[in-house]
């Protein structure tokens, strides 16, 4: 029986759909048909999302906001309804919760400088993980440099799943603020959002939700987690590069003071001060990024058409493939918990390859794109002892066979190594 006849067809989505997705089929690596396993880093686009990017600016494009013409007529009516959708996608009660920004990283860094800055004081605890992305943990460490707050970090257990034990011991009245990833993007872990935010709503603490890695993979629903802060980047869910969405209830943006200075956030402007505007306009500084923010809706359709659970099925079937070979090579080791604890993505590590030779074998031979070094991820990979691991990530687009593509080119790597 070959390896593939394990994988649960029937969670599968239609090959069919690669077609939307010009990139899949272009040759980018001569010879090769391009195995693309690099979709924690950016996702590629649809047709769909392409064909809206051309159509507004061959047809809608002018400012946002701005013009009294038929032009910035259109585009703001585009804009303000592509913030309406993102609203509905994640479950927000209204869009001026909805802030455009220019990814997690912008979205991150409008909660730490704006209400951190504005909120905590020497003596308060901001609460993140030892598995947080860079974005959202050098934020914080600004933050508390400037305000004398003090950081502290939740550990992982031995299998890469967040200790929720020591989660509930550092906990306190002194937290002011839990910022979490949602889906860590190395481990695959996916976390308990609920009832972390049940636990820190009870000692009266915040939650930002850095959910990059969650909301292109499974359905969110801001209300139901009664989520205080979400954040997130169109580029990893089909979307444009350069737009970001920050989610926050509406009575918490309301109190935040503006982040950047600018035209479009404010009111009124005198010579001796300013009145802000009304959200979102108030963290909506300078031109925004127009087209990237319309054209998610023509991601947030092509998701919303294929269907998150469906998508969320499909990788998950080839996420426990993946697991389930991987795990049958000697000398290799994966990184973070069991596939039932994870989703979209492995990473592995080798004593004796260095991640990086390993892509770029893959790569140049094998026509296979992984993400190679410490995925931004520095003190994690340092907690695990390494400097770097390879990562496999996967999107609705990707098949079983490309699986096996990885892992005949792990078998020629360590062929070359050994
Ligand atoms: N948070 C997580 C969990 C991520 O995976 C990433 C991107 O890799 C980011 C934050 C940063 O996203 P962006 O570069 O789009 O701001």
């Amino acid at each position: 029986m070959s390896a593939l006849a394990s994988i649960d067809a029937s969670a599968l989505l239609p090959e069919s759909l690669r077609a939307d997705f010009p990139i899949l089929n272009d040759d980018v690596l001569d010879g090769h048909p391009l195995v693309f396993l690099d979709n924690a880093a950016s996702t590629q686009r649809p047709r769909q999302v392409i064909d809206m990017i051309a159509r507004v600016y061959e047809h809608d494009y002018a400012n946002v906001h701005r013009g009294i013409h038929t032009l910035s007529e259109r585009s703001t009516e585009q804009y303000e309804e592509a913030r309406e959708k993102v609203a509905r996608f994640i479950g927000a009660a209204n869009s001026h919760e909805v802030i455009f920004t220019q990814g997690t990283t912008g979205s991150i860094n409008l909660v730490a400088r704006s209400w951190g800055e504005t909120n905590l004081r020497p003596g308060d605890e901001i609460l993140t993980t030892v598995m947080e992305h860079h974005s959202n943990l050098v934020p914080w460490q600004q933050v508390a440099a400037k305000t004398g707050a003090t950081l502290k970090h939740v550990p992982i257990t031995e299998d890469g799943r967040l200790d929720m034990d020591a989660f509930a011991k550092l906990l306190s009245d002194r937290t002011k603020l839990v910022a979490v990833t949602s889906v860590s993007n190395t481990l695959g872990t996916v976390n308990p959002i609920a009832e972390i935010i049940a636990q820190a709503h009870a000692v009266g603490a915040l939650v930002l939700v850095d959910a990059a890695q969650s909301v292109p993979h499974m359905v969110t629903d801001v209300a139901a987690w009664d989520c205080d802060f979400l954040a997130f980047s169109g580029h990893k869910m089909l979307g444009p590069s350069g737009v970001g969405i920050l989610y926050g209830k509406e009575a918490l943006l309301d109190a935040m003071p503006p982040f950047l200075g600018g035209g479009s956030m404010i009111n009124e402007v005198r010579l001796d001060g300013f009145t802000p505007a009304e959200l979102p306009a108030k963290f909506e500084a300078g031109t925004p990024p127009i087209v990237p923010a319309i054209a998610m809706s023509a991601a947030i359709d092509y998701l919303q058409a294929v269907g998150l659970d469906a998508i969320h099925r499909h990788e998950q079937a080839l996420v426990d493939y993946a697991y389930e070979q991987l795990s049958q090579i000697e000398g290799l080791r994966i990184l973070g918990p069991a596939p039932e604890f994870r989703t979209s993505l492995v990473s592995f590590a080798f004593e004796k390859i260095h991640a990086h030779e390993f892509a770029q074998v893959l790569n140049d031979r094998f026509g296979v794109a992984v993400r190679a070094g410490h995925h931004c991820t520095q003190p994690l990979h340092r907690l695990l002892g390494l400097s770097a691991s390879t990562r496999a990530s996967f999107y609705l687009y990707n098949r079983p066979e490309e699986v096996d593509r990885l892992l005949e080119g792990i078998a020629a790597v360590q062929a070359m190594f050994a």
